[in-house]
């Protein structure tokens, strides 16, 4: 009942000099004084072409409110919703929010006022401008008495209670707990929340409040079984009433009245103030007021014996009381589907957010699984180059064992061993294809009076020296090793004993001209040689080196410093003669 009555209830022509506060100034009278708002719009209205873009919007949200007053519905949500959309003004949209959320409530447009209620709580929740928040407080606080939520209601209102802005007063914060208190049946005469919010609209200067305030007071009255005290209340407020042209005041203060009249048993005035409050209203109201009224009418009648009226009005009674009733079950159910609607959108946000978790959580799975796979990739490289390098260290090694077990540690030529493996490799070859070969001994002469003169570090110089020479002398094919000690052996493949012993001999007088130096010096030294030829000891190696050792001897043995072949046909005493190159 006080919801209703808490919804909105009047210059000289001259022209405007401030139009933005002249606005303003209107905007402050339209309850307070509303035949001088509608003159004040008139005569804005005149000045409207000199307007800025802001106060051309401001006025067609007055214009709008004083549409809704009058009754005109549709063109005020058509022009609030322009001023909401349009106007760029976040005030002004606020303001015309919350007035497009009062005219969705009046025709019954439920859903859509709790959708726009929800919108408003987000806005809320951001906006930091003060009468912007004051302005969302109060009719979401209105809204949510209107839908039987009496403690939200009470919250919000103290929440406005507690933010009233500069130009605003406690009337509305007040008035709106009282009223929430009395939907919600936990209001009585003497409570204190009623006389303030009566106190704070009086002084306030907001005679549609402050009427609200004591027609719920009047009502109360009723209730507790004291009518004469309402009526008087009644008789008190009638000409603020009758002021003030609100509609929804006018029909509840005749109400009021029959139900005190009836109180007192007096159904005669009890019967004419209902029915004075049946032709004020409209043929299509359905209202709370108006079921009181035909019910009374009913049991008036009744009492009189007047059966058919009786029946008659009760029936009016029926189709009020069950339009009163559905509308106040449309009213509790459009809420419940506009919260379940929200919830439904907050679940469906936080199924997103856990959707995104999920698909974040995936993602960063995937990078570990690409890291660890890089991980993986990296040490398989490193453990593959260690194997590389460790192969390579291992090769190298094994290549250097080889190198030092094939080759004599001083001069870097084959070891003994390694030549007569290699010697024996390539005669085989040779005698296959076949080809001849010459084996050539080679022994220094007197080598151990140059250690034993110059020193054993002199000695080594000579051996190497000796290799070096030989070296310059043979082919790459040449097999060249140390048999031990000063003694060398030469395996000349493809060669035949003529230019074998060529070679030879060039190789003697090389180290004949050849010195090293010892300790300031020279050194000179000699070689002594003995050659064999497959051509006349075959291709075994045992029986070369046996040729060659011969050969070698007798080259001694005849004097040194010179070449000496086939010594064995020699030994045997038969020709040829042997060659022999060098000294006599
Ligand atoms: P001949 O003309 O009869 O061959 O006399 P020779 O002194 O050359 O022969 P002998 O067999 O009596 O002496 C060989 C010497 O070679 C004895 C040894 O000390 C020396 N010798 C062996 N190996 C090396 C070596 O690696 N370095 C040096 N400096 N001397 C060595
Ligand atoms: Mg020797
Ligand atoms: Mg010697």
């Amino acid at each position: 009942m006080a919801c209703c009555a808490l919804m909105p209830a009047g210059s000289a022509a001259r022209p405007v000099e401030d139009p933005a506060q002249f606005l303003a100034r209107a905007e402050s009278l339209r309850t307070e004084d509303h035949s001088r708002f509608v003159r004040m719009l008139e005569q804005i209205h005149r000045d409207a072409p000199k307007l800025s873009p802001g106060e051309q919007w401001h006025l067609r949200y007055l214009d709008a409110w004083e549409t809704m007053f009058e009754g005109d519905y549709a063109r005020s949500e058509a022009e609030l919703r322009q001023v909401i959309g349009r106007s760029g003004d976040e005030t002004l949209a606020a303001k015309a929010s919350a007035l497009l959320l009062n005219n969705l409530a009046t025709n019954r447009r439920y859903e859509e006022a709790f959708a726009l209620a929800n919108r408003l709580v987000a806005d809320l929740y951001r906006t930091r401008d003060p009468l912007i928040r004051f302005t969302l407080l109060t009719n979401l606080s209105q809204m949510l008495d209107y839908a039987g939520q009496t403690d939200l209601a009470i919250q919000y209102a103290r929440m406005a209670e507690d933010a009233v802005p500069p130009g605003e007063t406690l009337c509305r914060p007040f008035a709106m707990q009282a009223a929430a208190l009395y939907n919600g049946k936990r209001l009585t005469s003497d409570s204190p929340e009623l006389q303030r919010a009566i106190d704070a609209c009086v002084a306030a200067r907001e005679p549609v409040f402050a009427n609200a305030m004591r027609l719920t007071l009047g009502s109360l009255y009723v209730d507790e079984n004291q009518p004469a005290k309402a009526l008087a209340l009644f008789d008190r407020m009638a000409a603020d009433i009758r002021a003030s042209h609100y509609y929804p005041h006018m029909l509840s203060a005749k109400v009021e009245r029959a139900r005190a009249y009836a109180e007192l048993g007096n159904d005669d005035e009890a019967r004419k103030a209902a029915l004075a409050a049946v032709a004020m209203s409209h043929p299509d109201d359905i209202s709370e007021w108006l079921v009181v009224a035909y019910e009374l009418l009913y049991r008036i009648e009744k009492k009189l014996g007047h059966s058919a009226a009786a029946l008659s009005y009760y029936e009016h009674y029926v189709v009020q009381d069950k339009g009163y009733l559905n509308d106040v079950g449309a009213r509790a159910l459009a809420y419940q589907v506009s919260q379940q609607h929200m919830l439904a959108q907050k679940l469906e946000t936080e199924k997103l957010g856990r959707q995104n978790n999920v698909l974040r959580l995936q993602q960063a799975l995937a990078t570990k699984a690409i890291e660890t796979g890089r991980l993986y990739i990296a040490l398989l490289l490193v453990v593959l180059v260690s194997i590389v390098f460790w192969l390579f260290r291992l090769k190298r090694s094994q290549l250097r064992f080889k190198k030092l077990s094939c080759h004599d540690g001083l001069t870097g030529i084959f070891n003994h061993q390694h030549f007569v493996g290699e010697a024996e490799r390539t005669l085989r070859l040779l005698e296959r294809k076949p080809g001849s070969a010459c084996l050539v001994f080679i022994d220094l002469d007197h080598f151990k009076r140059i250690n034993d003169t110059h020193g054993h570090a002199v000695g080594d110089a000579v051996l190497k020296r000796v290799v070096a020479i030989c070296r310059q002398q043979l082919r790459p094919v040449d097999l060249f090793g140390r048999l031990g000690g000063e003694e060398f052996g030469i395996l000349l493949p493809d060669c035949p004993r003529d230019q074998g012993l060529a070679i030879a001999d060039r190789i003697r007088l090389a180290i004949e001209a050849s010195s090293v130096d010892g300790d300031g010096v020279v050194v000179s030294f000699s070689a002594s040689v003995g050659l064999a030829s497959t051509e006349t000891s075959g291709y075994g190696l045992q029986r070369l080196c046996r040729d060659a050792d011969a050969a070698l001897y007798r080259a001694k043995r005849t004097g040194r410093n010179r070449v000496i072949a086939d010594a064995e046909r020699e030994e045997g005493g038969a020709p040829p003669v042997p060659i022999r190159y060098g000294q006599a």
